[in-house]
């Protein structure tokens, strides 16, 4: 780890932003330790152990079929499988995947008898995107058993691209074994960079820093590896709205400079423990849409890549009717790259 990244990990975290001069007292009162930092995150969750410990090993905890934007104008049909394993190692401030964790390690050919039953979906069939994901990094060996790689791929070759999500730390040789097995089946890795503002990535506690995801990206790269990269609207501690505009836009750019395919914009959200706590000492708030629209522009305007705002968090059915148009002009805009002006 370069002296950059021992600083960033191991300081008190200093004061975030220049508006939030007045919220000192009650960001002073949160721990400063990184380890006591960690602990107090995972004290912060609501109790989900009856959930977890009831979740099927033999099915995915979830599965959709949606047409995702691939161009401007242009959408493929995309199977997206949410694996059941064991939580991450990491625990991010703002991480809520770990409600849909299993308590321990699963056993080996899990994960592949998972992926069977997700492919039976006859909805699928025709799907030519796979989105594998499970709520963690698919090179993390205690999640994914390397032994059952071989029955995951070859299950991913009638798909012409397969998405994985993985830590940055965890890029290496899993992923070189993994896209080998793929064979001619084209592999983008989805990352989480969060945000470059630097106290505020350095208190989501991902264990990460802006070296980490250069040096992931860099390796990637080589491997003609596709990139993708999950940007933070407003993470906590930017709570001014034009700031935290300013600082998804500057992510924005980091990406496309290390590379990145595809940007995938997410709305901060409440809902782990921790960021409902932080929002009652007024160090969190969602974004507005205004916030997260002037990301996205910012995004396609630069025409670097392909930009997306993920909108599985609005729910059409409790959706008032003025928010079910703005979902329709969102996944407008998401289809067709342009801005599209309320
Ligand atoms: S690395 Fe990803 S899955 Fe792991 S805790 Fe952080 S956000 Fe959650």
């Amino acid at each position: 780890m370069s002296t950059q990244a021992q600083t960033e990990t191991q300081e008190p975290i200093s004061i975030l932003t220049s508006e939030a001069t007045s919220l000192i007292d009650s960001l002073e009162e949160l721990p400063s330790v990184p380890r006591e930092w960690d602990a107090w995150i995972q004290r912060m969750r609501p109790d989900f152990s009856q959930h977890r410990g009831s979740l099927s090993l033999e099915t995915p905890s979830h599965q959709l079929v949606e047409f995702e934007p691939v161009g401007a104008g242009q959408s493929l049909k995309t199977l997206t499988v949410f694996l059941t394993n064991r939580e991450c190692p990491w625990h991010c401030l703002m991480c809520d995947l770990w409600k849909e964790t299993a308590p321990k390690s699963v056993p080996s050919g899990s994960i592949p008898r998972q992926l069977r039953h997700a492919l039976n979906d006859l909805a699928a069939a025709d799907a030519r995107h796979l989105k594998l994901y499970n709520a963690g990094s698919l090179f993390d060996a205690g999640a994914i058993p390397v032994s059952d790689y071989g029955a995951v791929a070859s299950q991913c070759r009638r798909f012409d691209r397969v998405i994985v999500e993985s830590h940055p730390r965890l890029i290496g040789k899993r992923t070189v074994l993994f896209q080998e097995l793929l064979g001619t089946v084209e592999l983008e890795v989805a990352m989480g960079l969060e945000t470059v503002h630097p106290d505020a990535l350095s208190r989501l506690n991902k264990g990460m820093n802006l070296d980490d995801f250069r040096k992931a990206t860099e390796q990637l790269r080589s491997r003609g590896v596709r990139i993708r990269a999950f940007i933070l609207v407003k993470p906590p501690f930017l709570t001014d709205e034009s700031e935290a505009l300013e600082w998804a836009c500057r992510t924005i750019d980091f990406a496309w400079a290390a590379g990145v395919d595809v940007v995938s914009l997410i709305p901060t959200r409440a809902g782990n423990g921790a960021m409902e706590e932080l929002a009652r000492r007024g160090l969190f708030a969602p974004p507005q849409w205004s916030t997260v629209e002037g990301a996205f522009r910012h995004g396609v305007e630069s025409r670097k890549g392909l930009v997306l705002m993920d909108l599985w968090n609005l729910d059409p059915d409790v959706a008032s009717d003025s928010e079910k148009f703005l979902v329709r002009r969102l996944s407008e805009m998401n289809k067709s790259q342009c801005w599209v002006a309320p």
